[in-house]
């Protein structure tokens, strides 16, 4: 889901007409399993508080890439999979080196 700082990029038109040109383009199939009506725009460098404000990240059709639910969740779940980077959560919410 959005995070906050993400807010009022996700809502404004800019990403809007983005994401909607960019799911035409690509017919609106997955990029990775191929299956259709795929509505997940996801970016490949992942948006921060501080690269949302530049456009040739947050809305670059190089920086995008159109997932289904199931593989836009694989995605940032395995990237943020704690168990995965062998981290774990401190008791803060901080991320750790276990
Ligand atoms: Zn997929
Ligand atoms: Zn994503």
């Amino acid at each position: 889901m959005a995070r906050l700082f993400a807010k009022s990029f996700y809502n404004s038109k800019a990403w809007k007409n983005a994401r909607k040109a960019y799911i035409a383009l690509k017919f609106g199939i997955c990029e990775r399993c191929g299956k259709p009506d795929a509505k997940q725009v996801h970016h490949k460098i992942w948006l921060n508080e501080t690269n949302i404000s530049h456009p040739e990240i947050s809305l670059d059709f190089k920086n995008f890439e159109l997932l289904c639910d199931l593989c836009h969740q694989k995605e940032h779940n395995e990237k943020y999979s704690p168990i995965n980077l062998d981290l774990k959560f401190d008791d803060n919410g901080n991320l750790i080196k276990r």
